[in-house]
Formats: C-alpha cells, structure tokens, sequence
C-alpha cells in the first residue's frame, strides 16, 4: 500500500506540466489508498451485533465443586481452574501494538504480564500448554511459568523459547501427543494438529519454510515476531471427572484425527475462517464440531491482539481478517444442529458444565 502510494508520488513528478485530468486521476488514487487503509486497520466485526453471545459474567464467587471454571484472555489463552489447580493454554498477554510488531523486536512485558496474572487471579497454576510457537501464543508463557512456577509444556519450539527466557530444564516438558498427563484433577491429552493455512500481507507470509520448521536453537528475546515459527500445532483434549473439554486455537484440523472423542465443550479458533474456501469450512465444522459433538462452542483468536488486554477486546482488525463472515460461517451450522455458541470478553468467566 505504501509502496503503491510512493509510485504514484513519482509517476506524479515525472510530469512537467500541470494537467488538471492526470491531477484528478492522481487525487482519486490517493484517495483510494487512503480510504483503504482506513478500513484495513478497523475491526472486522461489530460486537454490539453479538451482544446476546456475551454471558456478560465474571464470577468470582468460589467454585462449585466439580465445576471448572473457563476465563478468557484474548487468543487462544484460556485459564481454567476447578477450585483446586488452574491451568493455562498459551498465556499471551503482552500483545505489544502492530507499529511495533511489524518495525521492531518485541519481548514480554513484565509489568503487563503481572498484571493479567493479579486481575485473572492466576495463584495456584498447574501447567501452561502452548499450542504453537508463533509469538501470539509463545512469547510470555516462559515469563508466566517464571512468575507462577508453573511447569511449561510444549513442542521443542517452545522449550527453546523457554531455555531463551531462562526457564530451567525441569520446569519444562517436552509434548508427548497422545499420552495423557495429570494436572491436579485434570487431565491433558496433546494432540497433533495443523496451522491456520498461510496468509500473505504487504508481500510477507507467515507460511512456515520447510527448511526451518522450529526453532531449533534458545531463542532470546527481543526478536523480530517471525523468528517465532510455528514449530508444529497442538489442540488439548482435556478431561475432569466425567466432563471433557477441547481446545484448538488453529482454524485448520487433521483429517480424522477426533473420530474417536467427543467433547463437551469446545473452544474453537474461527480466525480467518471466512477467508478459506467453501469447502474448507464445510470441512473444518465437520471435522471439529460435527465429530466432538460438543453442547457448547465458544469461539476463540478472534480478537485483535495488537490491542492491550486491559481494554475491550475488539474483533481483528480487516487487513487479515473477516469477524463477521467468521462467526456467519459458524453460527448458520450451530444453529442448524442446535449447538450453542457463547463469546467471552477478556478476562470473563464461564461456569463450565
Ligand atoms: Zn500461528
């Protein structure tokens, strides 16, 4: 867009003479250009449409036994907590501005990070799980283990984020996918999962090169937000008691691989949903929802998370995303089999089952 902008400046002065037609076509493209990158950096969804969506709700009443208790922290960070152990997937809650993401390195911000952990009253933590090393899901979570003593778990990525971070070895595990592994009354099946299909944005991709697919060696931040590769993807498949609940940040899925579970609840990453092919999202709704069967679907990493988490959480903005499409795409099937789907603000809680 920029360098659209900067070719019409110099096509402009190449002329010598004054033409009042080039001056107008000159203006309507300038104009064009400013009028599109006006849209691109607004959110892609009004969230005063899904008011009824909203549970409008932050207990902080105890838990109810049995019950666990789900907060939302923007992305894919999910806090759950059964009155005894919590547990976090992800933990990204710097989520450092797009000026800074795009020109500059970035790093966890401790003074932020301290804070979600106070407001979300994150004390008695079990284990993070990240699903994927791409910096809006790894980059604190060394930070939060440091914080809360919670032990790390994740891909070798993400161990070499947390080596970077200065996390020692025993606070930190290696996924082992389908093995179950015992937090408190929790219990954690990783299993293998897939990326959001890439995207492309002002000629830069976020498309993993198959010639570094991890990061394979500490990694120590500040760093640039793409030398965080995706280092492979995870959902979690998470059991308490007799309930079950499913986690997949990614909008992609593995072909059969949940044939054989079911989920009560089902957070479900939607972002860039839209974007995909028809038959793409036929497929994704059959492979996650229509085989988990779950009772409620909560949509997840739909927020713009170049925004701080202390304000409103807003849809991601238009440049890469289509909220309203996502959530249309998703509500014409839930609604169809009668499946409910709840939206959560930041730092807003449900009482699960
Ligand atoms: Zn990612």
């Amino acid at each position: 867009m920029i360098f659209s902008f900067f070719i019409l400046v110099v096509m402009a002065g190449r002329t010598n003479s004054f033409h009042p037609q080039r001056f107008f076509v000159f203006l309507f493209f300038v104009l064009l250009i400013l009028f599109s990158s006006h849209c691109a950096f607004r959110p892609s969804g009004n969230l005063n449409h899904y008011d009824s969506y909203f549970p409008h709700d932050s207990k902080t009443n105890p838990i109810p036994k049995g019950k666990v208790r789900a907060t939302f922290l923007g992305t894919s960070s999910i806090l759950l907590d059964d009155g005894e152990t919590q547990i976090l997937t992800d933990g990204f809650f710097s989520r450092p501005s797009l000026w800074k993401t795009a020109f500059s390195k970035i790093e966890s911000d401790p003074k932020t990070v301290l804070s979600v952990i106070e407001r979300a009253k994150i004390n008695r933590l079990g284990a993070i799980f990240v699903c994927h090393s791409h910096y809006d899901h790894v980059m604190d979570a060394p930070l939060v283990a440091k914080l809360t003593k919670a032990k790390l778990f994740g891909s070798s990525s993400t161990l070499n984020v947390g080596t970077g971070a200065g996390l020692p070895t025993d606070q930190m595990q290696k996924f082992v996918t389908g093995k179950p592994i015992a937090i408190g009354k929790f219990t954690v099946t990783v299993l293998e999962s897939k990326h959001t299909p890439p995207f492309r944005i002002f000629g830069k991709t976020n498309a993993t090169d198959p010639n570094h697919p991890n990061i394979e060696t500490p990694l120590v931040q500040p760093v640039k937000a793409f030398d965080y590769i995706e280092g492979g993807t995870f959902d979690f498949f998470i059991q308490h008691g007799k309930n079950k609940i499913f986690i997949k940040s990614s909008t992609n899925f593995v072909e059969g691989a949940l044939d054989k579970l079911q989920a009560d609840i089902l957070f479900l990453g939607i972002a860039q949903l839209s974007l995909q092919p028809v038959l793409f999202q036929d497929e994704f709704y059959k492979q996650n929802v229509q085989t988990l069967k779950p009772k409620l679907m909560i949509p997840i990493h739909w927020d713009n998370f170049f925004k701080p988490l202390s304000e409103p959480l807003e849809p991601n903005l238009q440049l890469g995303d289509d909220f309203d499409a996502n959530m249309k795409s998703i509500l014409k099937r839930t609604e169809k089999e009668k499946i409910e789907v709840k939206l959560l603000q930041g730092f807003e809680t449900i009482d699960l089952f």
